[in-house]
Protein backbone atom coordinates (compact mmCIF):
# COMPACT_ATOMS: atom_id res chain seq x y z
CA UNK A 1 0.00 0.00 0.00
CA UNK A 2 1.60 3.33 -0.97
CA UNK A 3 0.45 5.33 2.13
CA UNK A 4 -0.91 8.64 2.42
CA UNK A 5 1.22 9.19 5.56
CA UNK A 6 4.41 8.48 5.62
CA UNK A 7 5.38 10.03 8.83
CA UNK A 8 2.31 8.68 11.32
CA UNK A 9 2.98 6.15 13.44
CA UNK A 10 0.57 5.28 16.51
CA UNK A 11 0.15 8.56 18.35
CA UNK A 12 2.44 9.43 21.42
CA UNK A 13 -0.64 9.49 23.72
CA UNK A 14 -1.73 5.76 22.52
CA UNK A 15 1.82 4.59 22.82
CA UNK A 16 2.20 6.03 26.42
CA UNK A 17 -1.29 4.96 27.44
CA UNK A 18 -1.03 1.80 26.74
CA UNK A 19 2.87 1.34 28.14
CA UNK A 20 0.65 2.36 31.70
CA UNK A 21 -1.52 0.15 31.34
CA UNK A 22 1.16 -2.39 30.97
CA UNK A 23 3.36 -1.78 33.97
CA UNK A 24 0.39 -0.67 36.30
CA UNK A 25 1.89 2.68 36.15
CA UNK A 26 -0.07 5.61 37.49
CA UNK A 27 -0.52 7.99 33.83
CA UNK A 28 -0.29 11.59 34.06
CA UNK A 29 0.72 11.48 30.51
CA UNK A 30 -2.40 11.65 27.52
CA UNK A 31 -4.58 14.61 28.88
CA UNK A 32 -7.86 13.32 30.72
CA UNK A 33 -9.37 13.87 34.28
CA UNK A 34 -9.06 11.26 36.55
CA UNK A 35 -12.11 12.73 38.09
CA UNK A 36 -15.73 12.30 36.55
CA UNK A 37 -17.63 15.08 34.38
CA UNK A 38 -20.62 17.05 36.80
CA UNK A 39 -23.78 15.24 37.57
CA UNK A 40 -25.62 17.92 36.39
CA UNK A 41 -23.85 16.59 32.27
CA UNK A 42 -24.54 13.00 32.71
CA UNK A 43 -28.33 13.80 34.30
CA UNK A 44 -28.74 15.95 31.38
CA UNK A 45 -27.32 12.90 29.41
CA UNK A 46 -29.50 10.52 30.25
CA UNK A 47 -32.39 12.64 30.42
CA UNK A 48 -31.95 13.04 26.69
CA UNK A 49 -31.38 9.81 25.73
CA UNK A 50 -34.42 8.55 28.04
CA UNK A 51 -36.81 10.90 25.98
CA UNK A 52 -35.99 9.59 22.84
CA UNK A 53 -32.98 11.91 21.31
CA UNK A 54 -31.11 9.17 20.26
CA UNK A 55 -31.57 9.48 16.23
CA UNK A 56 -29.57 11.72 14.06
CA UNK A 57 -29.56 15.09 15.05
CA UNK A 58 -29.38 18.51 12.67
CA UNK A 59 -26.07 17.65 10.76
CA UNK A 60 -24.56 21.37 12.06
CA UNK A 61 -26.00 20.70 15.70
CA UNK A 62 -28.88 20.87 17.34
CA UNK A 63 -30.24 24.35 17.04
CA UNK A 64 -30.33 24.86 21.12
CA UNK A 65 -26.86 23.96 21.62
CA UNK A 66 -25.39 26.21 18.45
CA UNK A 67 -27.47 29.00 20.22
CA UNK A 68 -26.07 28.67 23.23
CA UNK A 69 -22.37 28.63 21.80
CA UNK A 70 -23.26 31.62 19.68
CA UNK A 71 -24.31 33.09 23.34
CA UNK A 72 -21.77 32.32 25.57
CA UNK A 73 -19.10 33.35 22.95
CA UNK A 74 -20.55 36.35 22.70
CA UNK A 75 -20.73 36.99 25.97
CA UNK A 76 -17.24 36.11 26.45
CA UNK A 77 -16.09 37.84 23.90
CA UNK A 78 -17.60 40.54 22.38
CA UNK A 79 -18.59 39.65 19.19
CA UNK A 80 -21.73 38.55 17.55
CA UNK A 81 -22.30 34.84 16.50
CA UNK A 82 -24.90 33.56 14.51
CA UNK A 83 -26.00 30.15 16.00
CA UNK A 84 -27.39 29.27 12.17
CA UNK A 85 -24.71 30.57 9.94
CA UNK A 86 -21.21 30.50 12.27
CA UNK A 87 -21.23 27.36 14.65
CA UNK A 88 -21.10 23.81 13.64
CA UNK A 89 -20.93 21.09 16.36
CA UNK A 90 -18.61 18.03 15.33
CA UNK A 91 -17.30 15.01 16.98
CA UNK A 92 -14.68 16.48 19.55
CA UNK A 93 -12.43 19.47 18.27
CA UNK A 94 -10.34 17.30 15.83
CA UNK A 95 -13.02 16.47 13.96
CA UNK A 96 -13.82 20.43 13.04
CA UNK A 97 -9.68 20.84 12.75
CA UNK A 98 -9.69 17.88 10.18
CA UNK A 99 -13.46 19.60 8.52
CA UNK A 100 -11.49 23.13 8.40
CA UNK A 101 -8.27 21.95 7.09
CA UNK A 102 -9.95 19.19 4.21
CA UNK A 103 -12.54 22.49 3.30
CA UNK A 104 -10.27 25.22 3.08
CA UNK A 105 -6.75 24.33 2.21
CA UNK A 106 -6.05 23.01 -1.11
CA UNK A 107 -3.09 20.53 -2.52
CA UNK A 108 0.12 22.21 -3.02
CA UNK A 109 -0.61 25.27 -0.95
CA UNK A 110 1.16 25.93 2.57
CA UNK A 111 -0.09 25.41 6.41
CA UNK A 112 2.07 26.97 9.10
CA UNK A 113 2.13 25.17 12.56
CA UNK A 114 4.41 26.20 15.26
CA UNK A 115 6.44 23.58 16.99
CA UNK A 116 6.03 22.14 19.45
CA UNK A 117 2.08 21.54 18.27
CA UNK A 118 -0.87 19.24 18.93
CA UNK A 119 -0.41 15.77 16.38
CA UNK A 120 -3.28 16.13 14.33
CA UNK A 121 -2.54 18.93 12.44
CA UNK A 122 0.26 17.83 10.24
CA UNK A 123 -1.91 14.96 9.32
CA UNK A 124 -4.60 16.78 8.35
CA UNK A 125 -2.34 18.83 6.53
CA UNK A 126 -0.93 16.10 4.56
CA UNK A 127 -4.24 14.86 3.73
CA UNK A 128 -5.43 18.14 2.16
CA UNK A 129 -2.49 17.44 -0.22
CA UNK A 130 -0.87 20.56 1.53
CA UNK A 131 2.47 21.17 3.16
CA UNK A 132 2.78 22.06 6.71
CA UNK A 133 5.64 24.87 7.48
CA UNK A 134 7.14 24.72 10.94
CA UNK A 135 7.95 27.58 12.28
CA UNK A 136 9.72 26.94 16.31
CA UNK A 137 8.03 28.43 19.23
CA UNK A 138 10.85 29.63 21.51
CA UNK A 139 12.72 26.98 23.22
CA UNK A 140 12.59 28.23 27.07
CA UNK A 141 9.30 30.44 27.16
CA UNK A 142 7.10 29.29 24.38
CA UNK A 143 6.54 31.87 22.98
CA UNK A 144 5.88 33.22 19.19
CA UNK A 145 8.73 34.69 17.74
CA UNK A 146 6.60 36.53 15.13
CA UNK A 147 9.52 37.66 12.85
CA UNK A 148 10.16 34.23 12.34
CA UNK A 149 6.21 33.63 11.36
CA UNK A 150 6.45 36.71 9.01
CA UNK A 151 9.76 35.24 7.59
CA UNK A 152 7.64 31.84 6.60
CA UNK A 153 4.64 33.25 4.70
CA UNK A 154 4.69 32.63 0.84
CA UNK A 155 2.28 33.41 -1.57
CA UNK A 156 1.27 29.82 -0.99
CA UNK A 157 0.34 30.13 2.94
CA UNK A 158 -3.22 29.64 3.22
CA UNK A 159 -3.74 28.58 6.93
CA UNK A 160 -1.83 29.36 9.92
CA UNK A 161 -2.29 27.48 13.31
CA UNK A 162 -2.32 28.71 17.25
CA UNK A 163 -2.99 27.53 20.12
CA UNK A 164 -3.71 29.17 23.09
CA UNK A 165 -3.88 27.90 25.81
CA UNK A 166 -0.56 26.01 24.26
CA UNK A 167 -0.86 22.05 24.80
CA UNK A 168 1.76 20.71 25.51
CA UNK A 169 3.63 23.98 26.74
CA UNK A 170 0.65 26.25 28.49
CA UNK A 171 1.96 28.93 27.21
CA UNK A 172 -0.77 32.08 26.31
CA UNK A 173 -1.21 34.16 23.79
CA UNK A 174 -1.39 38.02 24.59
CA UNK A 175 -3.00 41.19 23.40
CA UNK A 176 0.26 42.33 21.96
CA UNK A 177 0.31 38.86 19.80
CA UNK A 178 -3.09 39.51 18.95
CA UNK A 179 -1.92 42.64 17.57
CA UNK A 180 0.85 41.43 15.40
CA UNK A 181 -0.62 38.44 14.29
CA UNK A 182 -3.43 41.12 12.82
CA UNK A 183 -0.70 42.89 11.26
CA UNK A 184 0.88 40.17 9.54
CA UNK A 185 -2.25 38.55 7.62
CA UNK A 186 -3.52 41.83 7.00
CA UNK A 187 -3.60 42.42 3.27
CA UNK A 188 -3.18 38.18 2.71
CA UNK A 189 -5.77 35.13 2.34
CA UNK A 190 -4.61 33.74 5.32
CA UNK A 191 -6.55 31.63 7.66
CA UNK A 192 -6.43 31.23 11.08
CA UNK A 193 -6.97 28.34 13.06
CA UNK A 194 -7.68 29.32 16.50
CA UNK A 195 -6.93 25.95 18.53
CA UNK A 196 -8.86 27.11 21.58
CA UNK A 197 -9.93 23.93 23.51
CA UNK A 198 -8.66 25.02 26.85
CA UNK A 199 -9.88 28.61 26.54
CA UNK A 200 -11.55 28.29 30.21
CA UNK A 201 -8.41 26.80 31.81
CA UNK A 202 -6.59 29.96 32.11
CA UNK A 203 -4.54 30.77 35.75
CA UNK A 204 -3.66 34.01 37.74
CA UNK A 205 -6.50 36.63 36.58
CA UNK A 206 -5.48 36.29 33.35
CA UNK A 207 -8.13 36.68 30.18
CA UNK A 208 -8.24 34.30 27.77
CA UNK A 209 -7.07 36.14 24.74
CA UNK A 210 -9.59 34.84 21.67
CA UNK A 211 -9.00 35.42 18.16
CA UNK A 212 -12.91 36.46 18.51
CA UNK A 213 -12.12 39.72 20.63
CA UNK A 214 -10.81 41.25 17.69
CA UNK A 215 -12.66 42.07 14.91
CA UNK A 216 -10.22 41.95 12.30
CA UNK A 217 -8.79 38.20 12.96
CA UNK A 218 -12.33 37.33 13.76
CA UNK A 219 -13.13 37.80 9.84
CA UNK A 220 -10.86 35.27 8.64
CA UNK A 221 -10.61 33.20 11.76
CA UNK A 222 -12.21 29.32 12.64
CA UNK A 223 -12.10 28.98 16.13
CA UNK A 224 -12.33 25.32 17.56
CA UNK A 225 -13.29 24.47 21.41
CA UNK A 226 -13.55 21.26 23.04
CA UNK A 227 -16.46 19.73 25.75
CA UNK A 228 -14.40 16.98 26.34
CA UNK A 229 -11.94 19.68 28.06
CA UNK A 230 -14.32 21.82 29.88
CA UNK A 231 -17.04 19.47 31.11
CA UNK A 232 -14.41 16.85 32.21
CA UNK A 233 -15.83 14.21 29.70
CA UNK A 234 -12.86 13.90 27.40
CA UNK A 235 -14.30 10.21 26.26
CA UNK A 236 -17.74 11.98 24.66
CA UNK A 237 -15.94 13.77 21.76
CA UNK A 238 -18.28 16.36 21.21
CA UNK A 239 -16.48 20.01 19.83
CA UNK A 240 -17.33 22.43 17.72
CA UNK A 241 -16.18 25.11 14.92
CA UNK A 242 -16.75 29.09 15.25
CA UNK A 243 -16.10 30.66 11.99
CA UNK A 244 -17.80 33.52 9.93
CA UNK A 245 -20.49 32.21 7.40
CA UNK A 246 -18.48 31.84 4.81
CA UNK A 247 -16.30 29.58 5.97
CA UNK A 248 -18.52 27.43 8.23
CA UNK A 249 -20.31 26.79 4.89
CA UNK A 250 -17.04 25.21 3.53
CA UNK A 251 -16.55 23.47 7.12
CA UNK A 252 -19.67 21.81 6.34
CA UNK A 253 -19.83 20.62 3.58
CA UNK A 254 -16.80 18.32 4.90
CA UNK A 255 -18.61 17.74 8.30
CA UNK A 256 -21.67 16.39 6.40
CA UNK A 257 -19.72 13.91 4.33
CA UNK A 258 -17.05 13.16 7.33
CA UNK A 259 -19.96 12.24 10.30
CA UNK A 260 -22.53 14.06 9.07
CA UNK A 261 -23.98 14.83 12.94
CA UNK A 262 -22.68 14.12 16.04
CA UNK A 263 -24.27 12.59 19.05
CA UNK A 264 -27.46 13.27 19.93
CA UNK A 265 -27.57 12.75 23.49
CA UNK A 266 -24.71 14.85 24.84
CA UNK A 267 -25.78 18.28 22.53
CA UNK A 268 -28.64 18.49 24.50
CA UNK A 269 -26.69 18.12 27.91
CA UNK A 270 -24.19 20.67 26.99
CA UNK A 271 -26.71 22.98 25.91
CA UNK A 272 -28.50 22.74 29.31
CA UNK A 273 -25.22 23.29 30.88
CA UNK A 274 -24.31 26.27 29.23
CA UNK A 275 -27.36 27.75 30.18
CA UNK A 276 -28.08 26.24 33.32
CA UNK A 277 -24.48 25.90 34.53
CA UNK A 278 -22.61 28.43 33.31
CA UNK A 279 -20.33 28.93 36.57
CA UNK A 280 -18.77 25.81 35.42
CA UNK A 281 -17.30 27.10 32.42
CA UNK A 282 -16.75 30.54 34.28
CA UNK A 283 -15.21 28.86 36.70
CA UNK A 284 -12.84 26.15 35.06
CA UNK A 285 -9.76 28.15 35.51
CA UNK A 286 -10.68 28.49 39.26
CA UNK A 287 -11.02 24.70 39.71
CA UNK A 288 -7.80 23.67 37.90
CA UNK A 289 -5.60 26.58 39.90
CA UNK A 290 -5.47 24.85 43.80
CA UNK A 291 -4.35 21.69 41.17
CA UNK A 292 -1.72 23.22 39.36
CA UNK A 293 -0.47 24.82 42.33
CA UNK A 294 -1.24 21.43 44.79
CA UNK A 295 1.03 19.53 41.76
CA UNK A 296 3.92 22.29 41.43
CA UNK A 297 4.16 22.18 45.55
CA UNK A 298 4.59 18.65 45.24
CA UNK A 299 6.95 18.68 42.07
CA UNK A 300 9.26 20.76 44.41
CA UNK A 301 9.75 17.63 46.33
CA UNK A 302 11.93 16.32 43.86
CA UNK A 303 14.49 16.78 41.24
CA UNK A 304 12.60 17.75 38.27
CA UNK A 305 12.06 21.41 37.44
CA UNK A 306 8.73 22.75 36.99
CA UNK A 307 8.20 25.42 33.72
CA UNK A 308 5.43 27.54 34.52
CA UNK A 309 1.87 27.13 33.60
CA UNK A 310 -0.19 30.01 32.84
CA UNK A 311 -3.12 28.11 31.19
CA UNK A 312 -4.31 24.42 30.49
CA UNK A 313 -3.95 20.95 32.56
CA UNK A 314 -0.17 20.35 31.73
CA UNK A 315 2.96 20.88 33.49
CA UNK A 316 5.85 20.44 31.62
CA UNK A 317 9.37 19.38 33.53
CA UNK A 318 12.79 19.36 33.06
CA UNK A 319 14.34 16.04 34.05
CA UNK A 320 18.26 16.92 33.26
CA UNK A 321 18.97 17.04 37.00
CA UNK A 322 18.00 13.10 36.79
CA UNK A 323 18.77 11.82 34.10
CA UNK A 324 20.34 12.33 29.87
CA UNK A 325 17.79 9.66 28.61
CA UNK A 326 16.67 11.35 25.60
CA UNK A 327 12.50 12.15 26.26
CA UNK A 328 11.41 9.22 24.61
CA UNK A 329 13.58 6.67 26.49
CA UNK A 330 13.02 8.39 29.55
CA UNK A 331 9.27 8.47 29.70
CA UNK A 332 9.33 4.58 28.83
CA UNK A 333 11.72 4.37 31.20
CA UNK A 334 9.98 6.04 34.17
CA UNK A 335 7.05 4.34 33.29
CA UNK A 336 8.39 0.77 33.08
CA UNK A 337 11.11 1.36 36.23
CA UNK A 338 9.16 4.36 38.30
CA UNK A 339 5.38 3.26 37.95
CA UNK A 340 5.06 6.90 36.66
CA UNK A 341 3.88 7.81 32.83
CA UNK A 342 4.21 11.44 31.04
CA UNK A 343 4.28 12.30 27.72
CA UNK A 344 7.66 13.35 26.04
CA UNK A 345 7.74 16.47 23.99
CA UNK A 346 9.67 15.49 20.91
CA UNK A 347 6.44 13.62 18.73
CA UNK A 348 5.04 17.70 19.71
CA UNK A 349 7.82 18.88 16.87
CA UNK A 350 9.43 18.24 13.48
CA UNK A 351 12.84 18.83 15.27
CA UNK A 352 13.42 18.67 18.89
CA UNK A 353 15.77 20.93 20.24
CA UNK A 354 18.72 19.57 21.15
CA UNK A 355 19.90 18.61 24.18
CA UNK A 356 15.82 19.17 25.14
CA UNK A 357 14.93 17.69 28.50
CA UNK A 358 11.11 17.51 28.95
CA UNK A 359 8.27 15.58 29.85
CA UNK A 360 4.74 16.74 30.18
CA UNK A 361 2.73 15.69 33.07
CA UNK A 362 -1.29 16.05 33.29
CA UNK A 363 -2.33 17.95 36.38
CA UNK A 364 -6.37 17.25 36.37
CA UNK A 365 -6.21 14.75 38.69
CA UNK A 366 -7.44 13.79 42.29
CA UNK A 367 -5.10 15.05 45.23
CA UNK A 368 -4.00 11.65 45.74
CA UNK A 369 -3.44 10.67 42.29
CA UNK A 370 -1.02 13.43 42.57
CA UNK A 371 0.53 12.55 45.74
CA UNK A 372 1.06 9.20 44.83
CA UNK A 373 2.61 10.27 41.50
CA UNK A 374 5.05 12.76 43.10
CA UNK A 375 6.39 10.25 46.19
CA UNK A 376 7.61 7.99 43.22
CA UNK A 377 9.15 10.76 41.29
CA UNK A 378 10.75 11.96 44.72
CA UNK A 379 12.75 8.81 44.91
CA UNK A 380 14.32 9.64 41.36
N1 LIG B 1 -6.42 20.45 20.30
C1 LIG B 1 -5.69 20.34 21.41
C2 LIG B 1 -4.65 21.35 21.70
C3 LIG B 1 -5.92 19.28 22.29
O1 LIG B 1 -5.18 19.16 23.38
C4 LIG B 1 -6.94 18.35 21.98
C5 LIG B 1 -7.25 17.19 22.88
N2 LIG B 1 -6.17 16.59 23.44
C6 LIG B 1 -7.66 18.51 20.80
C7 LIG B 1 -7.37 19.57 19.98
C8 LIG B 1 -8.72 17.54 20.39
O2 LIG B 1 -9.88 17.67 21.15
P1 LIG B 1 -11.05 16.61 21.07
O3 LIG B 1 -10.72 15.52 22.04
O4 LIG B 1 -12.30 17.35 21.42
O5 LIG B 1 -11.08 16.08 19.67
N1 LIG C 1 -5.38 15.88 23.75
C1 LIG C 1 -4.83 14.82 24.53
C2 LIG C 1 -3.41 15.17 24.99
O1 LIG C 1 -2.81 16.09 24.49
C3 LIG C 1 -4.72 13.53 23.80
C4 LIG C 1 -5.87 13.11 22.99
C5 LIG C 1 -5.56 11.85 22.24
O2 LIG C 1 -5.14 10.88 22.82
N2 LIG C 1 -5.68 11.90 20.96
O3 LIG C 1 -2.93 14.49 25.84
Amino acid sequence: IQTRLPKVGTTIFTVMSQLAVQHGAINMGQGFPDFDAPGFLLDGFERAMRSGKNQYAMATGIAPLRQAIAAKTEAMYGRAIDADTDVTVTSGASEAILDAVMALVHPGEEVIVLDPCYDCYEPAIHMAGADAVHVPLDPDSFAVDWDRVRDAITSKTRMLFINSPHNPSGAVLGEADMATLAELVRGTRIIILSDEVYEHIIYDDARHESVLRHPELAERSVVVSSFGKTYHCTGWKVGYAVAPAALSAEIRKVHQYNTFCTMQPAQWAFAEAIEQHADHHLGLGAFYQPKRDRFRELLGQTKLRALPVPGGYFQLADYSAVSDLDDLAFARWLTIEHGVTGVPLSPFYETAPEGQRLIRLCFAKDEATMVAATERLARL
